[in-house]
């Protein structure tokens, strides 16, 4: 990744001042953001529009997603530099990198085994370290490492998945497209109390659907 010395790329720049712009106030992820080539996540057919703000395909029928969501699904998480993070639907790895140096450890799962290669040899060459995939269904969680102190959704659940939910640290924070229509699906988040969970609404959002079972051919 760029230090602070090296020169930015003038797209991405462009697309942070836009995400500044509009609602976007979290100066770690807005640098975390301005730092990262999407172009590296993008396919070649769509690599002219890898820095606008758009959700763009990236094949089996799934998107890496806009980077306006992305910016706020991360700033929603509040993350420290002790978090522990579970993503599910690594797709691309856009997202997984942009939490990456925002916590301690991340966890994703992707569903899809030709993506989850593909993002696996992304992590490798951005040398972030502190990320550990596993492919499979993310429906179920990951049980072997929670609970989790932040959890990240990044496809539409038809509603909150209870499964997750008891995998959150007792004041973990958890984001989550909510709605089984693409056309109407909220961004929710849920922070995990001693006897129950508060939910928050954070607006409109539009995601591939939350699918159980894995798929392994490539
Ligand atoms: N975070 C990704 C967004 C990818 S789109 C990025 O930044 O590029 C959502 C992803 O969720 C897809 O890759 C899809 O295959 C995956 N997905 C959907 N349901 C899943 C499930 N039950 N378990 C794991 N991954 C799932």
């Amino acid at each position: 990744m760029n230090g602070d010395d090296q020169p930015r790329d003038p797209r991405a720049m462009q697309l942070v001042l836009e995400l500044l712009q509009n609602g976007i106030t979290d100066e770690k992820v807005v640098k975390v953001m301005e730092s990262l080539p999407r172009d590296l996540f993008v396919p070649q057919t769509f690599q002219k529009s890898a820095y606008e703000n758009l959700a763009l395909p990236i094949g089996y029928h799934q998107t890496i997603s806009q980077p306006h969501v992305v910016a706020l699904m991360t700033q929603s998480l509040e993350l420290t530099d002790r978090s522990k993070v579970l993503e599910i639907g690594t797709g691309s790895g856009y997202q997984a990198a942009v939490l990456s140096p925002l916590c301690r450890r991340l966890y994703t799962i992707e569903r899809h085994k030709g993506l989850l290669v593909e993002a696996e040899k992304r992590f490798a060459s951005l040398r972030l370290h502190n990320i550990t995939t596993k492919f499979g269904d993310g429906s179920k969680g990951w049980v072997e490492q929670a609970p989790f102190d932040r959890i990240i959704v990044t496809a539409a659940a038809i509603d909150i998945p209870p499964v997750l939910v008891d995998q959150l640290s007792i004041g973990g924070i958890m984001v989550v497209p909510v709605g089984d229509d693409q056309h109407d699906q909220r961004l929710v988040k849920v922070v995990r109390t001693e006897n129950g969970s508060e939910i928050s609404d954070l607006g409109w959002v539009r995601f591939v659907p939350f699918v159980q079972g894995e798929v392994s051919d490539h």
